[in-house]
């Protein structure tokens, strides 16, 4: 349900930040104790003395971006001013970073090869085999992320913020606008696949905004009660393994088709001797995890 009486057009709830004074005063609040100044302050940080002109920008935002508290006269930021600011700061808009080569303390389940970690901002985070040639993990990741990081630990980051992105679409809120999720399995030769090399892959596309991605059937698996359960039993921790090192997420040979319409997918989680076999129905939920025979 929504009510529509107060909404703007996107195109000018955009036009209302169209202006260096009014992001500066978005900035001013965010960097503020409690994200919150007096009148007289605030002008002061934005360092504008034209006070009409700050006046006039200041009241664009107010009631949408920010609040005003007229008794103790105190603008504060509101949640959508939060969300510019996180616009800004996660630097997606205005920071091109690269990482070029970073050597991962993993190897290629396939040739034993150390794997390596390349970033930069337009074509996302990528774990690859260089032996292989191949992708094993490639997912956008904001620049933001990159802050007192080393190589190292960028990678360990974008391996956790790629992980719960996918938890959540899976879950059927979507990362970006918590919308529904759509989710279907795709043939795994798909453009902008987050994995290459694999039979088929998980199509998640929200139905509101612009998020989709492609990702592994294997993780769907990670948070699943029943695998984390007999990866413990087996000493495996999941939460300690990065999605490159879990062979039931990365390695095409833990994947089985045997129907394509509709599609029958299954996924062999293997922990030292023992192995069990994950059951897809064709809605991407897993309807069974039995022990291989
Ligand atoms: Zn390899
Ligand atoms: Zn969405």
């Amino acid at each position: 349900m929504t009510d529509d009486s107060t909404d703007l057009s996107p195109h000018d709830a955009f036009a209302l930040l169209g202006h260096d004074l009014r992001v500066d005063i978005l900035l001013a609040l965010s960097d503020a104790d409690n994200r919150s100044l007096p009148f007289t302050e605030l002008r002061q940080r934005v360092d504008e003395r034209d006070s009409g002109k700050f006046n006039y920008h200041l009241s664009k935002l107010v009631d949408r971006f920010i609040a005003h508290n007229e008794d103790a006269d105190e603008y504060r930021l509101l949640y959508p001013g939060h969300r510019v600011i996180d616009a800004i700061e996660n630097g997606v808009f205005h920071e091109q970073v690269t990482i070029a080569n970073v050597r991962l303390d993993a190897t290629c389940h396939d040739c034993g090869s150390q794997l390596r970690f390349d970033y930069d901002t337009i074509n996302a985070g990528r774990v690859s085999c260089p032996s292989c040639d191949r992708l094993l993990i490639g997912f956008p990741f904001d620049p933001g992320g990159l802050t007192d990081r080393d190589g190292q630990s960028v990678a360990v980051a974008f391996d956790r913020r790629t992980r719960s992105t996918w938890e959540r679409a899976r879950a059927d809120v979507c990362p970006v606008c918590s919308g529904h999720v759509d989710a279907a399995f795709v043939d795994g030769s798909v453009d902008e696949a987050a994995t290459h090399g694999l039979p088929v892959l998980v199509d998640f596309d929200c139905t509101q905004c612009s998020f989709f991605c492609h990702v592994p059937p294997g993780a769907m698996l990670v948070t699943h009660p029943d695998v984390v359960a007999f990866l413990t039993e087996n000493g495996i921790d999941a939460r300690e393994r990065r999605l490159w090192e879990l062979p039931f997420v990365v390695d095409p040979g833990a994947i089985t088709v045997t129907e394509t319409d509709p599609w029958q997918v299954a996924v062999t989680v293997a922990a030292d001797d023992a192995a069990r076999r994950a059951v897809f129905d064709d809605a991407v939920s897993v309807a069974s995890f039995d022990v291989v025979r």
